[in-house]
């Protein structure tokens, strides 16, 4: 068989399990909370929270929609036509169009392009968060957020550029294979190190003060048979008003980080219900999980390019020879911008649905639904977070159930537990 029917099959196989993973992993069957119970929910908070939330989303909302857009159009012009290629002979120019210069350079020009266009709109996205006072960074601050994230941007892919290109080099027929497996690779070492790694960059972290509510927070771990080390609290506030939580990590990376915020803010009871969401998530393994079905799904996206890229009039338009060559860059990152596109409502959806079971977890795991609601009001009106967002957006993009999803799964827990 040629290495493109090995391709196809393997392209198959990785589909499968991609889909096998998401059908076994996710918890497709989410506990209850009936659209009754989300109206009540939404007609018992504040009228002008309310108002203020949709006003606010109202406000993003054009920028968001416009800088996806201009991303899409970006990267179609960088893909579809000759200036991606042309862009990284430029690059390569000054070092004897050596391919390595063109592979890195070449890439990261590429990538700056892309980049740059949408600059302005996550500029005015800025401009309106500090104007509804969620932004508490400024705009020097803003700026060295965006230097720093595009610098370990360049670390990361000067890393997978050259490596993917030496890899075509000495594989000439089979980079494809080793591309899937050195993508995969990837995505699980990021994932492992991002903690340890990256986020530090962007945040100080800082080990819970010793308290009452430490105390507390650890014997819930430990109630729950989650063995963690410590809570982080990161300092948050230098750049946001909002409130959150998250886990990240896996093994001995894993760890529960706070925003500092979040202790000002919140009762004692309600970050308990906050970490005791973030424990669901460890308990239930979904870093890892996430990362295995994101690197399977990396892998079938490498072998899908290889593909897809060989396809005569898409190089045509490229003005390229092959999709392996480094010139041909904006053609893969063309549709990898596309394919982003189409699968985030999948990725979306597994998202909430193991969001809601986290949720599940925080109520059984404290038995305390009023403290969970109360919290979730909290959640909506310091983040301004439309409670009952337009339904083609939330299917498109929302990541976590809505506010008054979450008030009405608490209700019908409370109810069921009587
Ligand atoms: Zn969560």
């Amino acid at each position: 068989m040629s290495p493109r029917g090995w391709a196809v099959l393997t392209l198959a196989g990785l589909g499968l399990a991609v889909l096998v993973a998401a059908l076994v992993l996710i918890p497709w069957n989410r506990p209850p909370a009936p659209r009754a119970d989300q109206l009540a929910a939404l007609r018992d908070l504040p009228a002008d929270q309310v108002e203020r939330a949709r006003q606010f989303r109202s406000a993003l909302r054009p920028g968001s929609w416009a800088a996806l857009g201009a991303g899409l159009l970006v990267a179609l012009a960088l893909g579809l036509t000759p200036l991606g290629s042309r862009l990284i002979e430029l690059a390569g120019r000054p070092f004897g169009d050596h391919w390595t210069a063109q592979a890195i350079l070449g890439g990261l020009a590429v990538v700056l392009v892309a980049d740059l266009v949408t600059l302005p709109f996550a500029a005015w996205r800025h401009s309106v968060l500090t104007r509804w006072g969620l932004a508490t960074n400024g705009w020097a601050g803003w700026a060295v957020d965006l230097l720093k994230s595009y610098a370990v941007s360049a670390v990361i892919g000067a890393v997978a550029l050259l490596g993917f290109y030496t890899v075509v080099r000495l594989a000439p027929r089979w980079w494809w294979a080793f591309g899937a497996a050195g993508a995969a690779t990837l995505v699980v070492l990021l994932s492992f190190v991002l903690p340890v790694l990256v986020e530090p960059v962007f945040n100080r972290f800082s080990p819970m003060e010793p308290g009452p509510l430490r105390t507390q927070l650890m014997d819930l771990a430990a109630r729950d048979g989650v063995p963690v080390r410590d809570v982080l609290v990161a300092d948050a506030s230098r750049r946001t008003r909002a409130v959150n939580a998250y886990v990240s990590g896996f093994g001995p990376t894993r760890r529960v980080v706070v925003y500092d915020n979040l202790l000002r803010e919140a009762t004692d009871a309600e970050v308990t219900a906050v970490v005791a969401h973030e424990l669901g998530h460890a308990k239930d393994r979904d870093v890892p999980v996430g990362t295995l079905t994101g690197a399977l799904g990396a892998a079938a996206a490498v072998v899908a390019l290889y593909l897809i890229g060989s396809w005569p009039p898409l190089l045509r338009l490229a003005g390229v020879g092959s999709v392996a060559e480094p010139r041909a860059f904006g053609l893969l990152l063309a549709l990898v911008t596309v394919a982003g596109l189409v699968f985030a409502p999948a990725q979306a959806l597994m998202s909430r649905r193991v969001e809601a079971r986290a949720d599940a977890h925080a109520l059984a795991l404290t038995g305390d639904p009023a403290a969970f609601e109360s919290m979730q009001r909290r959640l909506s009106s310091v983040n301004l977070s439309d409670p009952d967002p337009p339904r083609w957006e939330y299917l498109y993009s929302a990541s976590h159930p809505s506010t008054v999803e979450r008030i009405a799964a608490a209700r019908a827990y409370a109810r069921k537990a009587g």
